[in-house]
């Protein structure tokens, strides 16, 4: 009673996966997080008429209240304002958990990260955690480059042009990233990371792409060079573990999560969506009066 919270995705707590620690991939998701109902088919949401649908990612969460699992629910400290915690429980977890729990680089790696949006800018902070020595970002925005650049960036990639793959094995000596991450979801970004990884290099797929999309490759090149993908929902992480963890870095300031976010009142919703879709605005975080 009187805990802070932040709210994480749903999880079926029963299945394989789940139990084997990676909820993200459990094998229930769509029904808990996108079945807009409780998974025995009730709803936790009433009008005053009846049942309405709820339970959007295991939250409906865009209200001053709501009713959730308990699982699901992650306690945080005090100390820390409730507005710069709201982002840990998806794309923050996502950027930073594929960093600490997938690629895990070792000081003075090199990192090419694809897309400087909440989860590339969140994956930013934990490679300069890591001790990542080059950090390049890649987008087609020049404000994300820009904030890239203000957030411990080493280069910025203008990604609208054909050259980015040239320009990140310039940066390396012509020797590719050991380590890279899509956080857009397109094919010709995917094959791009792939493409910008050094010998014996991993990739990551975090981005969401659009259902049905293939990608080619170089099977006899992708084979000789020994590159590794993994694909990353949620960071690969469990919710009660790292949103504390990041929690525990942001206290101490090494977690600067304060510095992707934009405030605004709920009355300006439609400014933060645009904002959003614009790039003006990383992780817009909505205020209730
Ligand atoms: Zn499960």
């Amino acid at each position: 009673m009187g805990d802070h919270v932040v709210l994480g995705f749903n999880y079926c707590q029963h299945c394989e996966t789940c139990l084997a620690g990676f909820p993200g991939n459990c094998i229930h998701t769509a029904q808990y997080n996108f079945g807009a109902l409780r998974p025995d088919g009730s709803s936790p949401l009433s009008d005053g008429h009846g049942a309405i649908a709820g339970s959007f990612f295991g939250q409906s969460s865009f209200a001053t209240h709501t009713n959730v699992s308990e699982h699901l629910a992650v306690k945080v400290p005090k100390d820390l304002a409730l507005d710069v915690l709201a982002p840990l429980g998806c794309g923050v977890m996502t950027g930073v958990g594929t960093v600490f729990n997938v690629l895990r680089p070792k000081p003075g790696s090199t990192i090419a990260i694809f897309g400087a949006g909440g989860v590339g800018l969140s994956a930013l902070l934990a490679a300069r955690l890591s001790g990542c020595s080059a950090m390049i970002l890649i987008d087609v925005l020049k404000s994300r480059l820009a904030k890239s650049l203000a957030l411990g960036a080493s280069h910025a990639v203008d990604g609208s042009g054909a050259n980015a793959v040239e320009l990140i094995r310039e940066i390396t000596q012509g020797r590719g990233v050991d380590f890279a991450i899509d956080a857009v979801g397109k094919p010709e970004v995917f094959r791009a990371m792939l493409d910008s990884l050094t010998v014996r290099g991993h990739g990551a797929l975090v981005g969401a792409p659009i259902p049905g999309q293939e990608v080619s490759l170089d099977l006899s090149q992708s084979l000789g060079a020994g590159r590794r993908v993994s694909m990353v929902l949620e960071g690969d992480a469990h919710p009660q573990l790292l949103i504390p963890q990041m929690a525990a870095l942001m206290s101490s300031g090494a977690l600067p999560v304060d510095k992707l976010i934009t405030r605004y009142p709920f009355g300006e919703i439609n400014r933060a969506l645009a904002d959003s879709l614009s790039g003006d605005a990383v992780k817009p975080v909505l205020i209730f009066p």
